[in-house]
């Protein structure tokens, strides 16, 4: 039955972890895989998230019972107040609806299989390039994938005409994927301005828009600024999604914890949209895992732990920015071919180099320093400690 089983390509960030794991080099660095790495290297488990779970432990009014099929209520509530802000008047006029979900990665195929489903949309745009795993979800939800300008190499910047004109040209009841804030994997992000242009376009269109938000805290270390995009769509009353993720921003990763967040122009079809969205997350995970939720749900109540994990946001964003000018004035001091400013300007957690696949192949197999072939980098994964190895490397590799 199996012998036409063909092998699948490697899935490239796990593939490197694995060359990186199995690397007996010392000076190994593994700058592929997008989680939060301490100073030491080190994953790091927020202080705050080890206090929830100590207090979840000692409470032994918990239990292991079915979640409802949409999820938490406390969870889905308070995550949707830190994405649109709690007194966003989406949310007091009762225009919000959320569903919890498994990760960003669930956020995103729930969404996709209501809008192919329930709404019958077939097309769906993303940025070219954009995080992998956009296109697999909305393929293997019967969408046809296509792509809207968004990376100018030139400038190592936006080209925002051209994603512009490419939306301005998409169907009626195409769907368009945008990254909420720091968009992965180039770290640049429309202005205000621009997004204003950019809503504007879809409402003009008619695109239906899904925000991607899987890195808030992660671009400013602020949460109301991080989410500009979010509420600013939302501000205009429209019909939209937000897959919001707190794989990053708590560092929950293994836990997936995510959120589909439906917001409307009215309220009244909700309870259709709500009977319908259960429907699709019945056949597909049928009800999501307690554990994430919980220690959210948990933070976000309480008003101490909120500030707190705001302060652990902060402690990441910022050894993300200045590991960004270390690199950065390595390359200065070594006088680097090219500009590099880019790699300061960039947000969030990863910078698109503008290194070619032959001189990330350098990097690879003489400094064994593992990174997409793209030339995305993951800023978690540099330190104090490597920081000048990886700067030195970069130099070679432009200079080869
Ligand atoms: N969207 C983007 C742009 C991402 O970078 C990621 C994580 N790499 C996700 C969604 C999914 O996150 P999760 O791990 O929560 O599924």
């Amino acid at each position: 039955v199996f012998k036409n089983v063909e092998m699948a390509p490697p899935i490239q960030v796990f593939q490197l972890t694995k060359m990186y794991n199995e690397c007996s080099n010392e000076n190994k660095v593994n700058l592929g895989v997008g989680a939060y790495r301490t100073d030491e290297g080190k994953p790091w488990v927020l202080p705050v998230v080890r206090e929830a779970e100590s207090q979840m432990a000692a409470d032994l009014t918990l239990n292991h019972e079915y979640l409802p099929v949409a999820g938490m209520p406390d969870f889905r509530t308070s995550a949707t107040k830190i994405l649109l802000g709690t007194n966003h008047a989406a949310i007091s006029e009762n225009r919000t609806e959320s569903f919890q979900a498994l990760g960003g990665t669930g956020a995103l195929r729930l969404a996709a299989a209501f809008l192919g489903n329930v709404l019958g949309f077939k097309v769906v745009y993303v940025s070219n390039p954009t995080w992998g795993n956009h296109k697999g979800i909305f393929k293997s939800a019967g969408f046809s994938i296509k792509e809207y300008r968004y990376w100018d190499n030139a400038n190592r910047s936006l080209d925002f005409s051209g994603m512009m004109e490419d939306l301005s040209n998409a169907p009626e009841n195409a769907v368009v994927i945008l990254h909420g804030v720091a968009h992965n994997p180039t770290g640049v992000d429309p202005t205000p301005d621009q997004w204003k242009t950019i809503c504007q376009t879809c409402i003009d269109k008619k695109l239906f828009v899904l925000i991607d938000c899987a890195y808030q805290g992660f671009a400013s270390g602020d949460l109301d600024q991080d989410a500009f995009a979010s509420r600013y769509f939302a501000d205009q009353r429209m019909d939209m999604f937000v897959a919001q993720s707190f794989s990053k921003n708590f560092g929950l990763y293994n836990e997936r914890t995510g959120n589909l967040v439906v917001v409307t122009k009215d309220a009244s079809k909700l309870p259709e949209i709500r009977s319908q969205m259960e429907i699709q997350i019945r056949v597909i995970w049928s009800n999501p895992p307690n554990h994430g939720a919980r220690i959210v749900a948990t933070v976000l109540n309480n008003k101490a732990y909120y500030e707190q994990w705001k302060g652990d946001i902060l402690t990441m964003a910022n050894r993300i920015k200045k590991m960004r000018q270390e690199l950065y004035d390595a390359l200065r001091d070594m006088s680097t071919p090219g500009n590099w400013s880019h790699i300061t300007k960039q947000i969030g957690m990863f910078s698109y180099t503008g290194l070619s696949e032959e001189q990330v192949e350098l990097m690879k197999t003489k400094y064994n320093i593992y990174l997409l072939s793209s030339g995305r980098i993951s800023m978690c994964g540099i330190t104090s400690k490597n920081v000048a190895y990886v700067a030195k490397a970069i130099d070679a590799a432009v200079r080869a």
